[in-house]
């Protein structure tokens, strides 16, 4: 598991199943945790590390409940998990879906883990909305279109935007929910990546301003082809893999 500073009060894990993101930020003497790494040992990890660099979070929050995103509380299960209102409803909709997905993926990369992942009690976020984290605000706002649920939090004291599923150097649109949702996230999502010094996607590496509005294009031109049913289109620059291809194929199915 990768650790990258980003700002003096942020600092960013990166895991090694698709390079998720976990983001440690703090604020006055209260820190907190956004989404979490997958396997069992950095989980296990985790509190040792955040500890050393300062960072013992006292809340835990999930940008959209797929569940590579969910497993904060494997690493403090004492924390009440943070989510906003559209993955509680989500989480709802569809119980037990987290846990078996989490349990097929476990079981296709023989990873073994010392317990299940029980969610506990849930607190519901407001989605758009703000919760504070010591005497700073979070702004979470809406971001559907890669999943029905999804928020970005915007930490504008220190310039950090934290956007779940979007806007990845790594990966291509997975458009799981629908095309027009898409758009709409990336248009809400232009003006904060404007506001912010650094944007840290679900998967990849943290992004300058000026990187993060250019995947937002590529991102906008890439739905154009999805749009037009292409089949082969050009995927953006470091993300034409045969892996992408196949995210494409299933958008296509899917649009
Ligand atoms: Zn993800």
């Amino acid at each position: 598991m990768r650790a990258v500073s980003v700002h003096r009060d942020v600092l960013v894990t990166t895991s090694r199943l698709w390079q998720t993101n976990a983001v440690a930020l703090r604020a006055g003497d209260e820190a907190m945790l956004v989404d979490s790494p997958y396997f069992p040992d950095e989980l296990e990890a985790l509190p040792g590390l955040l500890a050393g660099a300062g960072f013992e979070p006292d809340a835990l929050i999930a940008t959209h409940a797929d569940y590579d995103h969910l497993l904060g509380r494997l690493a403090f299960p004492g924390l009440a998990l943070g989510l906003g209102e559209p993955s509680v409803v989500r989480l709802h909709q569809e119980p037990g879906a987290a846990q078996r997905a989490l349990r097929d993926k476990d079981d296709e990369l023989y990873v073994e883990r010392p317990a299940p992942l029980a969610l506990g009690e849930v607190q519901t976020l407001p989605v758009p909305g703000s919760i504070e984290l010591g005497p700073e605000e979070l702004e979470l706002h809406p971001a559907d279109g890669h999943t029905s649920d999804g928020m970005a939090v915007m930490a504008r004291w220190c310039g950090l935007l934290c956007v779940g599923d979007y806007l990845s150097n790594v990966e291509i649109p997975m458009v799981e929910s629908g095309l027009g949702d898409y758009r709409a996230t990336l248009a809400r999502l232009a003006p904060l990546v404007e506001a912010a010094d650094t944007v840290v996607p679900g998967h990849g590496t943290p992004s300058t301003r000026d990187e993060a509005l250019r995947i937002l294009d590529e991102d906008v031109d890439y739905l154009d082809t999805l749009e037009r049913g292409e089949e082969k289109p050009r995927l953006p620059k470091g993300r034409d893999s045969r892996e992408q291809r196949k995210i494409h194929a299933e958008n296509l199915a899917r649009v």
